[in-house]
């Protein structure tokens, strides 16, 4: 009989990724698998084919040996299953296929064979900046829990001089067959938990697991504009992998520190200014301080309590692109506090010189009483 292309097979270029690999044999694996076609052999040859177009492509030395001899380069002599792990269909079983789909209907149960790798869990780092560090963007060294292979039994959590066991219930599969309803579903097996394996005398270092404790320094370069909630990724930093699976990411969280003058405002800077009565009545210049140091800001005559002055381009530039902000200073008026009698009578002799000008120097004020009078007879009083 002469063999199919791989490539045909499984309908997809010579040019496809690993991921286009993967649909395509999901697809036809599903379209021809045995429990979906009882009982029909043709499906069966197919399901085979299929299977072992995946096994040789799927596999980044066997594809490229198939690549450049044909099946001789991969010696696809023997047929699908030789190279599988025993039970059903060379291990791939109904589940690895469904995995996904069984593990939503039976709680994450179903699925998930012994020779699938695990990738490794993201973590997340909290790191908590200054203002300053956050709008100019700084490197940090962080250092974080990470998990090594065990030294003592090289990972395999078997006591030196031991090895784990095949697992007496499941043969090595890591998974039982269980008939759910229409389904015949796989489940994983209850003495191994998937593992395919057990340990008799686990290694006393890392108790079985393979993997001990440690730590790792890394440096964070943190671009300028991030804010509180943005999130760094370092790709392949978080936790390592199980059974060759690639290692999870590392998310390193902002937390921006809150800073004694400044409070961000997406691209705005804001931050508020006490002033005296005088330079509010007098108008005056103020030093107003901005990340890149002091500019001087004009303060007009009359200004009111709570006016905001906007700075131009004394902001933030934004990590995610956009201009640069404002700085946005709100001046607050103080009344002057701990008088002396000399101060008090001054002020008093101030008032009295204000009064006599009537509404001319306190608008607010008196359109305020105006108000307050006509609510008054309004309402009868
Ligand atoms: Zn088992
Ligand atoms: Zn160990």
């Amino acid at each position: 009989m002469s063999k199919r292309d791989y490539y045909e097979i499984l309908g997809i270029s010579r040019t496809a990724t690993t991921v286009e690999i993967k649909k395509a044999y999901r697809r036809l694996a599903m379209k021809y698998h045995p429990d979906r076609n009882t009982d029909d052999s043709e499906a069966e040859e197919k399901f085979k084919e299929v299977k072992e177009a995946y096994e040789v492509l799927s596999d980044e030395q066997k594809r490229a040996a198939y690549d450049q001899f044909g099946h001789a380069g991969v010696g696809s002599g023997g047929g699908a299953g030789a190279a599988g792990a025993g039970a059903g269909f060379g291990g791939a079983s109904f589940s690895d296929i469904f995995g996904d789909v069984f593990g939503d209907i039976f709680g994450g149960g179903g699925g998930r064979g012994p020779h699938r790798a695990y990738r490794g869990s993201d973590m997340q780092y909290n790191l908590e900046i200054s203002l300053e560090d956050a709008v100019k963007g700084t490197t940090v060294k962080i250092r974080v829990p990470t998990q090594v292979t065990c030294e003592a039994c090289g990972g395999t959590g078997a006591k030196k001089g031991s090895s784990p066991k095949t697992c007496p219930t499941c043969g090595g599969v890591g998974q039982v067959r269980m008939q759910q309803g229409f389904f015949i579903a796989q489940q994983t097996c209850p003495t191994c938990h998937g593992q395919g394996t057990v340990i008799d005398d686990p290694c006393t270092v890392c108790r079985g697991r393979g993997r001990v404790r440690d730590h790792k320094t890394l440096s964070v370069k943190v671009p300028p504009g991030v804010d509180t909630g943005d999130r760094i990724r370092l790709a392949g930093e978080g936790e390592m992998g199980e059974k060759g699976g690639p290692p999870g990411d590392l998310y390193v969280q902002i937390h921006v520190k809150k800073h004694p003058i400044f409070e961000r405002d997406d691209a705005d800077l804001r931050c508020e200014m006490p002033i005296t009565i005088t330079t509010a009545a007098l108008g005056g210049e103020l030093e107003v301080p901005t990340l890149e140091g002091k500019v001087k800001l004009k303060i007009p005559a009359g200004t009111q309590t709570g006016k905001v002055f906007r700075i131009r381009g004394k902001g933030v530039k934004p990590v995610r692109g956009g201009g640069v902000g404002d700085l946005l200073c709100q001046v607050v008026v103080e009344t002057p506090v701990n008088l002396s009698d000399e101060q008090k009578e001054l002020l008093q002799k101030l008032d009295e010189s204000l009064r006599g000008g009537g509404s001319k120097h306190s608008p607010h004020s008196s359109s305020w009483l105006d108000g307050v009078k006509n609510f008054f007879k309004e309402m009868g009083f």
